[in-house]
């Protein structure tokens, strides 16, 4: 019988574990797997917490479904039927910027129309089909990239924002062919970004015409899909799949070593336990620990990754004191003079049953890279920041009669320029450890679509591994 360990039981861990026994059993190969997770809940990021009748999401509401990786893992856990699509009003999305609430215009036309961005800023948008190419060679920001091909105005009311919304990040730091690699890709194939929207509109025209489903083009596209007690459903299903013995809760791994016997000795503080296969689904920071003695370099390298921290606040109403029609997903703030959040969500717009009969749920969000001291922030520092943000942006003078706050230290990881060189390493180094394989939100992709698909990836390079041998 051969052993596999999987360290972390977030999303990715989950999965990987979930997705190596299915593959294993595929394969026909007797796999025992453990998933090693530190606390005493597994899940990660991922917390649905129902209190007083509003359901609180800790950390992600959702995933879209513009990505298969999500809905794929559905179909293999037979959930597929169990799925909640936000409601249709949820398209709707606005961004805050010259002291008013814009609505995102969904396609070409509405953007003229829409008063967001100045006449000279659309004046220069409209100059982008002639801006040329990428600098060669060069690991561009995406400010860099927003300033040179759109401008500053679209940089600071349309790109800034996605970035706050997707990695809580400064896009003076962020990597664009790190963390928007699609359209670093859009623009060395088409030479521009409104010739790839011709060519791309053209060929969903095409689709839909063939009877194909064809996702919104609002917002960063898809659906936000979730289950009706939240997305933590996702967790606990995969969870309950496991739950022959195969995952170990507060049972933190404390270092990798090698082994005698087996390629691989995890350390855990209840004891050693040595495998063939190792899958590190734990945050960038907690592997580069872990592999501080097998391979100090590779330990360094996932040590360079860093993570911005985030506050999550959630705050309940009586519907009938609140006077903004809360028709719509919710709002992120570009980058804007006084402004203290990120952004406010308005959950129970977004999916059902989200707050009480007669209530509302919003959600805001405080700190992230360009905020990084907010987190230390005391409870009433914090409140301060997002009831003062709500009074100015949606004119909200009432208190929450509900009030949950959530700190992420943290939060999510940040491709910063460099991030294409820290992953070249690591596979690098990866390739002198075989069967040892990194998983999670700290390298291809934050959203839980890219988890997924970091854990099949995972899941897959482990049963290969096995065949080889
Ligand atoms: C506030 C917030 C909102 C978000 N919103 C969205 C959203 O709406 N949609 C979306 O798609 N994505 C969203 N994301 C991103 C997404 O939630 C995360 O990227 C994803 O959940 C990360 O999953 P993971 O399994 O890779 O990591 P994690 O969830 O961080 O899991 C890692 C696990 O490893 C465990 N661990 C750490 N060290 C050890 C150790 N030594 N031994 C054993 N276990 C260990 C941890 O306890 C943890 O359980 C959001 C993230 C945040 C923070």
């Amino acid at each position: 019988m051969k052993k596999a360990i999987v360290v972390g039981g977030g999303i990715s861990g989950l999965a990987s574990a979930f997705l190596l026994k299915e593959k294993a059993k595929a394969a026909g190969i007797a796999l025992d797997v453990t998933l090693l997770e530190k606390e005493k809940r597994v899940g990660g990021k991922i917390w649905s917490m129902k209190n007083d009748g509003y359901l609180c999401e800790w950390g992600p509401n959702g995933f879209l479904d513009s990505k298969p990786q999500t809905l794929e893992l559905c179909d293999n856990l037979k959930i597929r039927g169990q799925l909640l699509r936000s409601n249709s009003s949820a398209r709707k999305r606005f961004i805050y910027a010259d002291g008013q609430l814009h609505r995102l215009p969904e396609d070409g036309f509405s953007f003229f129309k829409s008063r967001m961005i100045s006449w000279p800023g659309k004046i220069r948008l409209s100059m982008e089909p002639f801006i040329p190419g990428p600098p060669e060679g060069v690991d561009e920001t995406v400010a860099a990239f927003g300033r040179r091909r759109l401008g500053a105005e679209a940089l600071q009311k349309l790109i800034s924002p996605m970035v706050s919304g997707i990695f809580a990040g400064d896009t003076e730091t962020m990597s664009l062919k790190s963390c928007f690699p699609r359209i670093a890709e859009l623009e060395r194939e088409y030479g521009g970004l409104v010739m790839a929207m011709v060519m791309l509109a053209r060929k969903k025209r095409r689709e839909r015409a063939e009877g194909k489903v064809v996702s919104s083009p609002a917002g960063p596209g898809g659906v936000l899909t979730s289950f009706p007690d939240g997305i933590q459903e996702l967790t606990d299903f995969l969870a309950e799949r496991l739950a022959d013995g195969t995952i170990v809760q507060g049972a933190g791994a404390t270092k990798i070593s090698e082994s005698r016997d087996l390629p691989y000795q995890v350390h855990t503080e209840n004891g050693k336990m040595d495998a063939d296969i190792l899958i590190l689904a734990t945050p960038s920071h907690a592997s580069a620990s872990l592999l501080l003695e097998l391979d100090p370099e590779m330990s360094s390298v996932l040590k360079g990754i860093q993570y911005s921290s985030m506050t999550v606040v959630c705050l309940g109403y009586e519907r009938d004191r609140i006077a903004h029609d809360l028709n719509g997903f919710g709002y992120l703030i570009a980058k804007e003079d006084g402004m203290k959040t990120l952004g406010t969500l308005w959950d129970s717009s977004i999916f059902e049953n989200r707050a009480p009969q007669g209530k509302v749920l919003l959600r805001s969000m405080l700190g992230g890279a360009c905020f990084p001291e907010y987190i230390k922030l005391s409870d009433d520092e914090v409140m301060q920041r997002v009831k003062g943000d709500l009074r100015h942006i949606m004119g909200i003078n009432e208190e929450p009669s509900f009030v949950r706050i959530f700190r992420h230290p943290e939060a999510i990881p940040q491709y910063t320029v460099g991030h294409g060189e820290r992953l070249a390493s690591l596979q690098e180094k990866a390739e002198q450890h075989p069967g040892l394989i990194l998983a999670g939100n700290s390298y291809r992709g934050v959203g839980i679509n890219d988890c997924v698909a970091s854990a099949n990836n995972a899941a897959e390079a482990g049963i290969n591994r096995l065949l080889k041998r």
